[in-house]
């Protein structure tokens, strides 16, 4: 393999992703026929997703982005959020679609509909590449999901392993220390 990086196996390739954004784009094209969305891609996780979501979204549309944290670095989930960069539209009577890289144990999911609904949008959704269903701690299903994946620590296409990773073109499986 070309990057040096302690991957143990491709869990999904770049191209499988590619299909999968190409498939929820053209339903998220079909749901929201006549209206313009918001997209808000939470950072920094995912913007490769988001790219490749939007290209396939093919009515009106404009975006919009959010910082969280729900992380202390390495792999474990903290439970704790924080807001690290606020939306710059204002959403009130909008459609939100949100773009989520993973939805772990939905702390976080949780937090940007609580924060996201706040502001009074017409409507708020979910849309994210990854779902580590069997992880859930918070009781929370997101609207359009890419792939359900088992409860694996994986990097890749934006995910990463303290800040590294997020480049690689695919979603890879780490081989922990
Ligand atoms: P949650 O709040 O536990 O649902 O976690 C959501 C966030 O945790 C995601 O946006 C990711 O930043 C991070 N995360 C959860 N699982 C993974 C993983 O397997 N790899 C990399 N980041 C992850």
């Amino acid at each position: 393999m070309e990057y040096n990086v302690p991957i143990k196996r491709v869990l999904i390739s770049q191209e499988q992703i590619q299909k999968r954004a190409a498939e929820l784009g053209e339903q998220i094209s079909k749901d929201y026929a006549g209206k313009a969305p918001v997209i808000v891609g939470i950072l920094r996780g995912s913007i490769l997703f988001f790219a490749d979501l939007v290209r396939n979204i093919k009515i009106d549309c404009s975006f919009d982005f959010m910082s969280l944290s729900s992380y202390n670095g390495g792999t474990s989930s903290s439970g704790k959020v924080r807001l690290n960069l606020d939306l710059r539209e204002d959403i009130k009577g909008k459609d939100v679609i949100i773009v989520e890289d993973i939805v772990d144990t939905g702390y976080t999911l949780e937090y940007i509909r609580k924060y996201v609904n706040d502001m009074h949008p017409k409507s708020l959704v979910e849309c994210t590449l990854l779902d580590k269903k069997a992880r859930r701690v918070v009781e929370i299903e997101p609207t359009y999901s890419g792939f359900v994946i088992e409860d694996l620590f994986v990097v890749g296409y934006g995910l990463d392993y303290d800040q590294k990773y997020r480049n690689l073109p695919y979603i890879g499986v780490v081989v922990k220390e």
